[in-house]
């Protein structure tokens, strides 16, 4: 398409590539998905146009409306942008321990940005629950509910599962990634699946989410905690319901970070911690299945949305965590 007609569909689409490291390593074909290369920089766009124009089409979301939204960040970059380009106000209830890149760049989209403190999600508090709670009390405004609403996974049960299949010519074996709402794996998964019942997929989740335990063993159970932003999940969302999941690994933010500086120093991608998690994922599949496999996964968002932190040997040093060597010169 030589002329897009509108910033909007510049979403998705996003190009597969190869990496070279992880295939070389495990004798298997590695792909990801540049999901960082999607105008709000991240795979959540995708959920937010779905869910944006499936509450239009419902009559949900009228001219002149807000929308509302609890969010890691992500979610609310891509409803700001898509807000923006269909006339809607965008108010985004984020954690306040949110990287200052994610809060800055949601501040600059011209979202309203109301910053609470961390809490379970068992609290009236929590983020998601306050967002409700605005969009209850906002004349004319659409709850996105990212978590529960399945507009979320719907956008890659359309659209990232078929650009796989279309983009492998079919040969794809396998497919992993970590979840935050879920409606990247669950879709991609329902999705994929609808092509060829046999394609694997698995679970990647980062120590201190309760999914392994829950995929492994049938109980929800949290092992630890992570310094991901975007992913680990404690309960089953309406996203997650019924995702077909065939295995599932775990993942330390200690194996993502090799992954994400490898994947920054040996291929020239500078990607954000759930990718690098996403990679030793697909590794971990790729070991499981054996070499010959063709194994996807996705590279979430990119790297310069974490220069205070996951690129920041300070920060990295508090968490106990090592830094590559490059990065302390
Ligand atoms: N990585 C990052 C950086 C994210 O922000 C998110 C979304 N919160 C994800 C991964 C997970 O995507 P999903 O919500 O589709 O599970």
């Amino acid at each position: 398409m030589p002329v897009h007609p509108h910033a909007l569909s510049l979403i998705g689409n996003t190009p597969l590539v190869r990496l070279h490291g992880p295939s070389e390593a495990t004798g298997c074909e590695i792909l990801a998905k540049c999901e960082f290369l999607n105008p709000g920089g991240s795979v959540k766009d995708r959920a937010a146009l779905y869910i944006i124009e499936d509450a239009e089409a419902r009559g949900q979301l009228i001219a002149g409306g807000t929308i509302v939204e609890g969010t890691a960040g992500n979610t609310g970059i891509g409803l700001a942008l898509v807000g923006n380009a269909k006339g809607y106000r965008t108010i985004i209830v984020i954690p306040e321990t949110q990287s200052q890149e994610k809060k800055d760049t949601l501040r600059a989209l011209g979202a309203e940005l109301i910053e609470v403190a961390p809490t379970a999600y068992s609290n009236p508090a929590h983020y998601v629950h306050t967002s409700r709670r605005i969009a209850e009390e906002t004349p004319n405004a659409l709850w996105s509910n990212q978590f529960d609403n399945t507009a979320n996974r719907m956008a890659h049960i359309r659209g990232t599962a078929p650009e796989i299949w279309e983009q492998t010519g079919g040969r794809i074996d396998g497919f992993t990634c970590s979840c935050g709402t879920g409606g990247t794996l669950a879709g991609v998964g329902l999705g994929l699946k609808e092509f060829r019942d046999d394609i694997v997929i698995g679970l990647t989740d980062p120590h201190g989410a309760s999914l392994y335990e829950f995929f492994a063993h049938g109980e929800l159970k949290a092992d630890g905690s992570s310094v991901a932003e975007g992913i680990g999940q404690s309960r089953i969302t309406a996203n997650l319901e019924s995702a077909p999941i065939d295995t599932q690994f775990r993942i330390s933010d200690e194996e993502g970070l090799a992954q994400t500086f490898a994947l920054l120093r040996d291929e020239g991608l500078c990607v954000g911690l759930s990718s690098g998690i996403n990679v030793a994922g697909a590794m971990a599949l790729a070991r499981e299945m054996g070499p010959g496999n063709t194994i996807v996964t996705i590279l979430c968002d990119s790297g310069m949305r974490y220069l205070s932190t996951v690129f920041n040997p300070a920060w990295l040093a508090a968490k106990g965590l090592p830094a590559p060597a490059w990065l302390k010169r």
